[in-house]
């Protein structure tokens, strides 16, 4: 079968893998769909170290071919998704405190173990979360990391109906995060980005402001639009420095600046402003099972539309490289039918 892997040379290459037999629990799944996420363009450029020769993806989504001894949650024909949190210990004070996501043995698709870019993968039948029947399996694969990563940023940073949350890039991620915020939370939404076309989707998906920080001064707007006192709080999904101390800034005291995206940077912090402001700075990592479940009922029920555009295979050095530059509005999606 064909593969998406990560190269020595910080590049990705389709390979021939075949896969080995089923261990207990797990569960084999043809592939429909897998997104590329910005975090596959880390892994590629061993930004947390180098994986070379592991299949990418966790953004797949495909249907079980087979079931390995002991399986009970899924059987044949089932849809499910394969997600970064592709596995953890299950009995760790993380795992047994619904914050799996920390446990220290974790797993994660398309980093530790074999990901979902690929024609067929193995995966660890408890952890694969099914799909509604009623989603459609590209926009699924969208919310398998971009959707329950901005659902759970959201849920993290405690905003309440009618407050005003900032989001920091409007990408893959945080065009969803936008329509998770409005749509499912009720807030009032400012969208932040430096790419005009990013932000007329974040609009046309419900952003109240859209501000382009290269011509605009976040803090002004966001002082402007809550009487000077600044927004409630922030999610920041860009991949940049600037962004993340501009989230700071803009918000008001007592407020949560929720950080997701993963640029290999430090953050300014201005301790003064920290401490008597009470400002809440926390990093938010993907989302349980339970959260993935939760925001493909939310996506099911259309009030998240994510953006897709597929692609085949073959396309998958251009994808990369149109990431890299900045030029991909919503999500490219490997088709594996074409
Ligand atoms: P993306 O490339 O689709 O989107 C990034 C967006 O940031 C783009 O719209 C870009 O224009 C914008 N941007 C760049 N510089 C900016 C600036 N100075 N100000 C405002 N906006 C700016 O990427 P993505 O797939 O949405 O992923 C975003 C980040 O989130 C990546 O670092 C990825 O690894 C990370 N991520 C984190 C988690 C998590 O669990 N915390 C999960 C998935 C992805
Ligand atoms: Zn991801
Ligand atoms: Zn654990």
């Amino acid at each position: 079968m064909k593969a998406v892997i990560a190269t020595k040379d910080k590049s990705v290459e389709v390979v021939k893998k075949e896969l080995r037999p089923l261990k207990h629990g797990e569960a084999k799944v043809k592939m429909e769909y897998c997104g590329v996420c910005h975090t596959d363009l880390h892994v590629k450029n061993a930004d947390f170290g180098d994986v070379a020769g592991v299949t990418l993806g966790h953004e797949g989504i495909g249907i079980v071919t087979e079931i390995g001894e002991g399986v009970t949650t899924l059987k044949e024909g089932d849809r499910v998704s394969i997600a970064w949190m592709f596995e953890s210990c299950g009995h760790c004070e993380y795992c047994l405190t619904g914050r799996e996501t920390l446990c220290r043995d974790v797993k994660n698709a398309g980093y530790t173990v074999d990901g979902a870019m690929a024609e067929e993968a193995i995966v660890t039948a408890d952890y694969a979360v099914k799909v509604p029947e009623n989603l459609d399996p590209a926009a699924a694969s969208s919310i398998t990391c971009a959707g329950v990563t901005t659902y759970k940023a959201v849920k993290v940073s405690e905003i309440k109906p009618g407050q005003w949350i900032g989001v920091f890039g409007v990408g893959g991620l945080g065009n969803l995060a936008v329509q998770y915020a409005k749509n499912v939370f009720n807030a009032k939404v400012i969208a932040f980005d430096i790419n005009d076309e990013k932000l007329e989707l974040a609009e046309s998906l419900g952003a109240d402001i859209v501000v382009n920080s290269l011509n605009e001064d976040p803090v002004a707007t966001a002082k402007e639009v809550t009487n000077g006192l600044g927004l409630d709080a922030t999610i920041i999904t860009a991949v940049a420095k600037t962004p993340f101390n501009q989230a700071i800034d803009v918000v008001k005291a007592g407020a949560r600046a929720v950080a997701v995206g993963l640029p290999v940077d430090k953050m300014d912090l201005d301790i003064p402003r920290l401490v008597l402001d009470g400002i809440q700075v926390i990093g938010s990592l993907v989302g349980t099972r339970e959260d993935l479940k939760e925001a493909f009922q939310f996506a099911a029920e259309g009030k998240v539309v994510p953006k897709v555009t597929k692609r085949p295979i073959q396309d998958v050095h251009d994808i990369f490289e149109e990431m890299e530059q900045g030029k991909v509005t919503g999500r490219m999606v490997i088709d594996f039918a074409e």
